[in-house]
């Protein structure tokens, strides 16, 4: 199909709010296979549609917080002070400059020592998922989010079961390159894990291919691989290699503001309808 009939399509579809709000944990045991990218330009595609979104930053490196433009210096409040401090969570999110209705709870460099501080606090394991509930049931009607996607580092430590434990969906990107299956075994192990001993709802619900390069046939055999494994949860649009989706994060952006008409912002926007189309079907 050609980009200006997706375009038409994709600006016909309209987006509803789900009937209950979703939680999705955006995880991948591989790192740079596009976690971080599909998780800003996933939300900011739902808020442009007039949602409300929050990202959780859990990754300590913060690469979503600085692709949405949030800040995120030391001193700032931040999912830190949420886990490990059990301070509340609105009081740590701030609204995306560029984005309405997209919110982030950002991650800072102290995050990187929550992972040892965790092993000794109590309820170690779902000090995340209490956080989000607390927000949510305090929420009034214009201030709760129909969406909150967290975006998890590519390890399986504490922060990221944390992360598990919170979420009922798990989002998986895959990039479109040879091993891409390899270690995805393990990361269904320790889904499993989860489900049998912390968090019986977790599943996973929606798979992304990444960085699809239309030009050679790896691509295409490694989706149509992953296709065959999951047919239920692949979504059908691929993202491609695109130059200004990586450009975007530099500028504090994501794709959708920085290069509205690019092929990627596209793609995102597609993905991110048929996401929110599949939970009402
Ligand atoms: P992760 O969070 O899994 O480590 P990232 O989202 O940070 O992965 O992506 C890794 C790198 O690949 C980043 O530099 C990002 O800008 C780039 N990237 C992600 N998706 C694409 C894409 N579709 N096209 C081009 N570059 C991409
Ligand atoms: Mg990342």
């Amino acid at each position: 199909m050609r980009e200006n009939e997706r375009r038409r399509r994709v600006e016909q579809t309209q987006i509803h709010r789900p009937a209950v709000p979703r939680v999705m944990t955006v995880a991948n045991q591989k790192g740079g296979v596009g976690k971080t990218t599909t998780t800003v330009n996933i939300a900011a595609a739902l808020a442009q549609a007039g949602l409300r979104v929050l990202v959780i930053d859990i990754d300590p490196q913060g690469n979503a917080s600085t692709a949405l433009g949030i800040d995120h210096h030391a001193d700032v409040p931040s999912i830190y002070d949420v886990v490990v401090e059990g301070a509340a969570l609105a009081t740590v999110v701030q609204e995306c400059p560029d984005v309405p209705g997209l919110w982030c709870a950002p991650a800072t460099i102290d995050l990187a020592g929550a992972e040892i501080e965790l092993v000794s606090l109590v309820a170690r394991e779902s000090r995340l998922k209490r956080a989000i509930d607390a927000f949510q049931q305090d929420a009034g009607p214009d201030q709760l989010f129909d969406y909150v996607l967290v975006d998890c580092p590519p390890s399986l430590g504490l922060l990221t079961v944390n992360a598990f434990v919170a979420a009922t969906e798990v989002f998986i990107p895959i990039q479109c390159e040879y091993y891409a299956l390899e270690g995805l075994s393990q990361l269904l192990t320790n889904i499993e894990l989860i489900r049998a001993h912390l968090n019986p709802t977790l599943h996973v619900s929606t798979i992304l291919m990444t960085m699809y390069d239309a030009r050679t046939r790896l691509s295409s055999q490694v989706a149509d691989e992953v296709r065959a494994h999951f047919p239920n949860e692949v979504l059908k649009v691929s993202v491609p290699r695109s130059v200004r989706i990586s450009e975007a994060p530099s500028h504090g952006q994501t794709v959708l503001t920085y290069d509205p008409s690019s092929s990627g912002a596209l793609s995102y926007l597609e993905a991110a309808k048929e996401l929110a189309l599949r939970a009402s079907s």
